[in-house]
């Protein structure tokens, strides 16, 4: 194929075990899976089921890397959050058959712009000032399922310059991994490459240029990026 404009390889991420690298189609989030979370944010978890948004897949930032500090927000926050990439896909895949589509897990940090995403709900407009800018996704390599298993439980957590700031079990998502694959399968086509960021837990807040930030999900991986 030749195109008229420069056109590059798709946005990729390691695999553990193989050199052969896993090309990221799409990247899915999860809002308000964790309840405590819903809660800080000053939302009903019970009131309102989770909702999906969506992140461009160059956005990608790979583990170990630095975060720009990103331009327009004085106000930037992670989320650590347990990341699910899809082998295959397809529409209506039901809950008991969602996990076949499961290719491995990864760790990621959501990053947001919180004052704009604040402003974007305040006014009606959608979250992509807020959610989806260059960088928003640092995610480790992925580790597959012939090696992990499908992460059900486990301790969730992230600490900024060695201070504590998230920590909770993943076993508290209020929609577990097969249930987001089954309600995200009924609004889009879900296919291999696909990554499915699936809620962070409470303690999200603010992080400034300097900081490094770790995080983890306990039995999969330990993401590290620096804010520059
Ligand atoms: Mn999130």
């Amino acid at each position: 194929m030749s195109y008229v404009i420069p056109f590059g390889e798709p946005p990729t991420l390691d695999v553990l075990g193989t050199d052969q690298r896993f090309p990221v189609r799409r990247i899915y989030c999860v809002g308000r899976n964790y309840a405590d979370h819903a809660i800080e944010m000053g939302h009903d978890p019970d009131a309102e089921p989770p909702f999906f948004f969506q992140k461009p897949a160059d956005s990608i930032l790979p583990s170990g890397g630095d975060f720009p500090y990103p331009p327009m927000s004085k106000d930037v926050h992670y989320e650590i959050e347990l990341v699910a990439a899809l082998g295959s896909g397809g529409t209506d895949i039901p809950a008991e058959k969602a996990l076949e589509c499961v290719f491995g897990y990864a760790v990621g940090i959501d990053m947001t712009r919180r004052d704009l995403q604040a402003e974007a709900k305040k006014m009606g407009r959608p979250w992509e000032v807020g959610k989806a800018f260059d960088f928003s996704s640092p995610c480790t390599r992925i580790h597959t399922v012939r090696q992990l298993g499908h992460p059900s439980t486990g301790a969730i957590w992230l600490k900024v310059n060695g201070d504590t700031r998230q920590q909770s079990d993943i076993s508290h998502m209020i929609w577990k991994t097969p249930e987001i694959i089954a309600h995200l399968s009924r609004l889009f086509t879900l296919a291999a490459g696909d990554l499915i960021f699936t809620g962070t837990p409470a303690g999200v807040g603010p992080i400034v240029p300097g900081d490094l930030i770790q995080g983890g999900v306990e039995n999969v991986d330990e993401i590290k990026i620096q804010v520059a």
